[in-house]
């Protein structure tokens, strides 16, 4: 695009008078199938001629057209038309020619189904593509707080590609539901390991279409933060991905397998950028769906290409009408939001709303970082952070206790508080307490220990102390993972966390962006479950879930009632904090955490104390009474209860 029209198509987008004559409000946008007729409707202000398109085949390659529909000019800049049901199964686009003359084929930016690779949007009646059973799916997790949540951050791909578990559908929406799956030593492995865990969400890393893979292909590797098309499961996770309604059908069958199992389903989505600009929604109105620098290069606060406009109206509804889609026709459970500080608090709290229309006690939380963009308005709040207390119901992942744990993921040279690195005490009693400086209570926190983002926590104590046994890496591993479950707020951990994933190549070298390094790093290794010191580390995490889950005191939900229950008796190398409910349970816990290379002697508060959680293991219930003083051996925390 020329840049003088650039320009002027930008200021032209930002003016009252535009806004005014084309925000639509209606929620019919997209392809609706009704039982006498199937409409269309597509938001295109820019256009003098817009026409719908339908083709046999899903495949932008196979070009032949079917049928030509004109679309006929109604409010607000809108196209509209309609079909007879006999073109259901058929694929459809837009063709839209500018006032200017210019003429694209475009998807649907509203399109529920698409063919290979998400060029072309699908002719579908939704209510025929349900799994058994679908009426009757519920969210588990009902009744309880964001702060209950106990959240596996995981790849769909990654869970079942290991070749060694035999799965049927390896690395797809069907292998990741698939009971049954073991490693060569009889264990457990997929859902069923899940379960026995006992985390409670699932967090998948995107699972809507992304343009990096292409699906006619096998065995490519994405981690998938590239939206091609936002309403629509990605087909390269799917046994067909020709037939958009296969991997509509077999995402809902996973999320219902999920459910079934007592497991909730996170979708982590990514609004703040698309795979590239030739993305639909831009190419039926240009230049609206982006921020601009004064430049004219496309704003990059992602450091992905081109920065979404959140804040202007269509493409908030767009992002609104998204979100609200996914929790009513995928009934999931909750949203990551990536990237989030480069949206903005009206949106995100729109967003909110449209969500608690479907059901309000569905999680968001975002990555509130604060990010450099180029807004297309002045006056504008974005949702990073320091924003937290304008947005409503709306966590932030929190990444002072994460380097806090274990050192600032981009410092190779820095190691934290696990490595005895007593500067980052703050950091670690604002986690315990969910209390860093942007929250006002812990159902705004996310506590994390490490992601799918830089080296994994194995990996990073590793980098952070030169030549450490693997004895003394595991040691530290627990005590981080000691430390998060005994936080307030809510808990994220990242797959096979728990099984010393790594990403430690053959040449030595460790891998922090595995974006594209392919199944060998990515894949959960289940094998690894069946060695000792695995299987010991996997036994601690799932013996703190469990202790998690059935004490209240670890999972408040207000400032004031940490404040009132939660007391701190040593803040320096070691810490030590008391939680104890003043009202009619008298239940007490007490923690202590010793990163120092020497064991420490604790004086106990009066009364007699059951060990639950030491350096070598959890049990749960209690493993032994003490009384007076315990001895915290180096390198390691202690639970114990009254
Ligand atoms: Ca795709």
């Amino acid at each position: 695009m020329e840049k003088a029209i650039m320009e002027n198509r930008n200021s032209y987008y930002a003016s009252e008078e535009f806004e005014k004559k084309y925000a639509y409000t209606g929620n019919d946008l997209g392809m609706h199938y009704r039982n006498n007729n199937i409409l269309f409707k597509v938001w295109a202000p820019t256009a003098g001629k817009v026409e719908l398109v339908i083709f046999n085949s899903g495949d932008i390659e196979d070009d032949h057209e079917e049928q030509i529909c004109p679309m006929k000019q109604e409010e607000n800049g809108t196209w509209y038309c309609s079909i007879t049901n006999e073109y259901e199964g058929k694929y459809y686009m837009y063709k839209v020619t500018q006032k200017d003359g210019i003429t694209t084929l475009a998807c649907d930016p509203y399109a529920k189904a698409v063919g290979i690779n998400g060029e072309r949007g699908m002719i579908i009646n939704p209510s025929q593509i349900n799994p058994q059973g679908w009426e009757s799916d519920k969210r588990t997790f009902l009744g309880k707080n964001a702060t209950d949540a106990i959240i596996y951050e995981v790849h769909v791909r990654d869970f079942t590609i290991d070749a060694t578990i035999n799965a049927k559908y390896p690395g797809k929406f069907l292998g990741f539901c698939e009971e049954g799956l073991k490693n060569s030593f009889g264990q457990s492995v997929g859902i069923d390991y899940l379960k026995e865990l006992g985390i409670t969400h699932v967090h998948l890393l995107p699972i809507a279409d992304y343009g990096s893979v292409n699906e006619k292909e096998e065995n490519q590797y994405n981690w998938g933060y590239d939206p091609k098309n936002y309403n629509v499961p990605e087909g390269s996770y799917a046994t067909d991905p020709y037939d958009g309604r296969i991997r509509i059908l077999e995402f809902k069958t996973m999320i219902k397998k999920l459910h079934d199992n007592g497991i909730g389903v996170i979708m982590d989505v990514v609004y703040n950028h698309t795979y590239n600009t030739d993305f639909c929604f831009n190419k039926i109105v240009p230049g609206y769906f982006y921020r601009f620098r004064d430049n004219g290069e496309y704003s990059n606060g992602s450091g992905c290409g081109n920065d979404v406009a959140s804040e202007r109206i269509m493409v908030r509804k767009f992002i609104v009408d998204s979100v609200k889609y996914w929790a009513e026709e995928y009934h999931l459970d909750g949203f990551r939001f990536d990237l989030m500080g480069l949206l903005d608090v009206e949106t995100m709290n729109e967003v909110r709303k449209a969500v608690d229309s479907v059901e309000p006690e569905i999680i968001m939380y975002g990555e509130g970082w604060d990010m450099e963009t180029s807004l297309s308005k002045s006056g504008i709040l974005m949702a990073k952070q320091d924003n937290t207390k304008y947005l409503d119901r709306i966590a932030m992942f929190n990444d002072d206790f994460r380097d806090g744990i274990k050192g600032k993921v981009f410092l190779d040279d820095e190691n934290g508080y696990i490595s005895n690195n007593i500067s980052k005490v703050p950091d670690i009693i604002n986690g315990v307490k969910a209390s860093p400086a942007w929250a006002s209570s812990p159902l705004e926190v996310v506590n994390f220990l490490s992601c799918h983002d830089n080296n994994t926590l194995f990996d990073k104590i590793e980098i952070g102390n030169e030549g450490i046994t693997f004895e003394e890496k595991v040691r530290q591993n627990k005590l981080a993972a000691l430390i998060e479950f005994t936080t307030q707020g809510m808990i994220l951990m990242h797959a096979g966390e728990e099984l010393l994933r790594t990403k430690k190549v053959t040449d030595g070298n460790f891998i922090s962006d595995s974006v594209k390094a392919g199944d060998q790093v990515n894949s959960i290794k289940w094998e690894d479950l069946g060695k000792k010191e695995y299987q010991d580390v996997y036994r601690y995490y799932k013996g703190l879930i469990e202790f998690r889950k059935s004490h209240p005191l670890l999972r408040m939900t207000q400032r004031e009632e940490v404040l009132k229950n939660l007391h701190f008796i040593k803040e320096d190398e070691i810490i030590e904090f008391l939680i104890e409910s003043k009202g009619s349970s008298k239940e007490a816990i007490l923690v202590i955490y010793n990163p120092s290379n020497q064991e420490v002697e604790i004086e106990l508060p009066e009364g007699s104390w059951k060990i639950c959680a030491d350096w070598e293991g959890v049990e749960p219930n209690g493993k032994c009474m003490v009384a007076n003083k315990v001895t915290v051996p180096h390198v390691s925390g202690m639970i114990l209860i009254k």
